[in-house]
């Protein structure tokens, strides 16, 4: 059993900065749990604490039952794997593999053994004896795995371990990666700044924004109910759009337009102030309507099965856009007049940008 719990964790760097505060966050035994949020929000300052590579300021980590804010890394049973694979350049792939095991006194044949093990896994057994120059860089993140592998340890830590690679070579690595936990079943904690590498890979994703948890739950659930308006933009290509909204008698409105609502959202509604309301929408949720919030087109994106419109409208005397993701045999073209509607999908935030529950 690897869990790994962290209670009300905070981390200050000696300089005052704060890096996390009051973290509450449990990674359960075999998950793969993505830490996802924009540069500088305290991601691999987690990583690194749960790694034993940075003190911990405040709360309490346990990892498989034990506390471990004091354990050496070398005692804590885990693997990382960086960024920067770092691995030796004048070492063959095998003897890359096999330098933790080296390293730790293993011996030779033992060393082989899991070496030509790992290989098979990560399919790099051709490779065994090329240095990594001679390897695309697909092939030496798979070593850089295999590191890790090797040690059979409870726990992977990886941060941004795909972003050198191009686009193509990270979707595939991307799906042999999440296999790969699946089939050795680790506990896998894993860093990115990049919303559709934690959307396609985590069992669960915690987003964290300047070192607060925002949310933590499953990828659907994300998309669909986001606490705030926060993980609503953060989650979602395009980003949702937003728009003011006025609390009526019946409900909600937004450009002059009435807003269907369920009696659970307008319970949600009661408790707010009535001010400061934002409808949050997905461009997949908007339709082009005969009646609507009336708006300009500026610019369609053909994607081939589906394709953007960007269209300009007023809210409130601001010039705004909207996206709509439109079929892709829409005829809409930039300049039209179009009027765009809605009749399910809807997000409502308070003044304070938290979501006001609907009951769906
Ligand atoms: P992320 O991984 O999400 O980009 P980090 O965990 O690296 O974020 O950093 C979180 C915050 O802590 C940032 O404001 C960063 O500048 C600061 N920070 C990171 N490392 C140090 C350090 N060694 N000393 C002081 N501040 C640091």
């Amino acid at each position: 059993m690897a869990e790994i719990v962290l209670s009300k964790v905070g981390k200050v760097y000696p300089n005052g900065q704060s890096a996390v505060t009051d973290l509450d966050l449990t990674i359960h035994d075999k998950e793969f749990l993505v830490l996802v949020g924009p540069s500088g929000c305290g991601k691999s300052t987690i990583l690194r604490m749960i790694a034993g590579l940075e003190d911990i300021s405040t709360g309490v980590l346990t990892i498989g039952g034990r506390v471990a804010n004091d354990l050496e890394p070398k005692d804590r049973d885990l693997a990382m794997v960086f960024q920067s694979y770092a691995l030796y350049p004048h070492m063959t792939v095998a003897e890359n593999i096999g330098f933790p095991l080296r390293l730790a006194k293993v011996e030779k044949v033992e060393i082989d053994k899991a070496v030509r093990e790992a290989a098979r896994i990560l399919e790099l057994g051709p490779y065994l004896d090329r240095k990594p120059a001679q390897l695309s860089g697909g092939q030496r993140q798979r070593v850089a795995m295999g590191r890790a592998i090797v040690r059979k340890t409870s726990v992977y830590l990886l941060d941004e371990p795909l972003s050198n690679l191009d686009a193509k070579l990270r979707d595939q690595t991307r799906s042999e990666m999440v296999d790969l936990q699946l089939r050795l079943g680790v506990t896998t904690v894993y860093v990115t700044h990049d919303q559709v590498e934690a959307m396609t890979m985590g069992h669960r994703v915690a987003v964290m924004k300047d070192g607060y948890l925002q949310q933590v739950a499953e990828p659907k659930v994300l998309y669909s109910k986001p606490v705030n308006t926060f993980v609503a933009a953060f989650i979602g290509t395009p980003a949702m759009n937003f728009i003011d909204a006025d609390l009526t008698d019946g409900g909600l409105s937004v450009c002059g337009q009435s807003v269907p609502t369920t009696p659970k959202l307008q319970a949600g509604l009661r408790k707010t102030s009535g001010s400061g309301l934002t409808l949050g929408i997905r461009p997949e949720h908007l339709v082009l309507a005969a009646i609507g919030i009336p708006a300009q087109v500026t610019g369609v994106e053909w994607l081939g099965s589906d394709a953007l419109v960007r269209a300009r409208f007023e809210d409130k005397g601001q010039q705004k856009t909207l996206v709509l993701r439109c079929d892709g045999e829409t005829r809409v073209k930039r300049d039209d007049r179009i009027h765009v509607n809605f009749d399910r999908g809807i997000h409502v935030f308070d003044e304070a940008g938290n979501r006001i529950e609907d009951g769906n």
